[in-house]
């Protein structure tokens, strides 16, 4: 039976096959210009404190508007500049905006926290990421304590002298550094204690299955232990619904992130959601301004 099913989807899948090729191509090409005719902006998806309930950071998150076939998902068209060689500018872009937009509202009085943006593999073994950093974080005038870079596991624990070598230079200028989506690569645990990480951010399919599979909770608690026993602090990455919350809760989890709270907003839902909570006075989020 599974045979058959698998033939079928197979040949279901040969012409959508290669419409999805023909289609990556026409995607790659016209992410050239995606820069340059402002069809990139950024999402921005708070990072809430569980002991204080405050949002203590943002993740930025890219969008793009095809003219033509509207959002594109960034699971797609980021694996096409990392290809097309387009990432690393994509990338700085990214780091520039996030960057400035943090600055701004410090400078706004809105808030002062950090700002985590997502590195490319292909971003992080360019020689010069450090030193880009470096002069983006001079350039916007953002202290380097706001920046975090989120990597992934599999970059992480490719722990070649290079990678702790880029790390330790990135600690040097005073961002920190979250891996990304931990849990879901192999992971040598003593690898990932020789490595100057900040913080470990929690898979979100451990977390969706949080509800139904024992399993899941304890990859989920082994996960939040393993953090703290490093002196690492740990988010929990895809939290939808008031189980899974408490589960964190009862697990000590620090941080969350999630629609449970929030789903990435524009620059413009963020800041009104900033403004109003500074104006109630209370610096943590009341169920009131969370749920209008
Ligand atoms: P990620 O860094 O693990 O980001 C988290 C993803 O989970 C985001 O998807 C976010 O919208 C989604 N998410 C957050 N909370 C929930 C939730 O409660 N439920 C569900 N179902 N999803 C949730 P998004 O924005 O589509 O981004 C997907 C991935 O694309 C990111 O995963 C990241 O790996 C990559 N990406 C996004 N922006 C950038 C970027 O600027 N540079 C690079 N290199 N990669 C990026
Ligand atoms: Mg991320
Ligand atoms: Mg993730
Ligand atoms: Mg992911």
């Amino acid at each position: 039976e599974a045979k058959d099913n698998g033939k079928n989807q197979y040949s279901l899948c040969t012409p959508d096959m290669k419409n999805e090729v023909e289609k990556n191509m026409k995607l790659s090409n016209d992410l050239y210009r995606a820069l340059e005719r402002n069809e990139l902006s950024i999402h921005y998806q708070p990072q809430i404190d569980l002991n204080s309930k405050e949002i203590t950071g943002l993740e930025a998150l890219l969008r793009w508007k095809h003219p033509k076939y509207g959002m594109i998902s960034p699971v797609v068209f980021i694996p096409l500049a990392e290809k097309n060689g387009l990432i690393n500018s994509i990338g700085k872009w990214v780091l520039k905006t996030a960057c400035r937009q943090n600055k701004k509202w410090q400078d706004m009085g809105l808030a002062h926290i950090k700002m985590a943006v997502n590195l490319s593999g292909i971003q992080f073994i360019n020689e010069n990421i450090a030193d880009d950093i470096e002069k983006i974080l001079k350039e916007s005038k953002l202290d380097p304590k706001y920046l975090e870079l989120e990597i992934t596991e599999n970059i992480a624990i490719k722990e070649t002298d290079f990678v702790i070598k880029v790390l330790e230079k990135l600690k040097k200028i005073g961002v920190s550094i979250a891996i990304d989506d931990f849990g879901t690569e192999y992971s040598s645990l003593s690898r990932l204690k020789n490595l100057p990480i900040d913080r470990i951010k929690i898979d979100m399919e451990f977390i969706q299955g949080i509800k139904k599979s024992p399993k899941d909770q304890a990859i989920t608690g082994v996960i939040i232990n393993l953090a703290k026993s490093l002196g690492m602090n740990v988010l929990a990455e895809g939290v939808e619904t008031a189980p899974q919350l408490d589960f964190l809760n009862q697990k000590m989890c620090d941080y969350v992130q999630g629609y449970y709270y929030y789903k990435p907003m524009t620059a413009e839902e963020v800041e009104e959601i900033l403004k109003k909570l500074k104006e109630s006075e209370k610096p943590s989020i009341t169920e009131k301004v969370l749920k209008p």
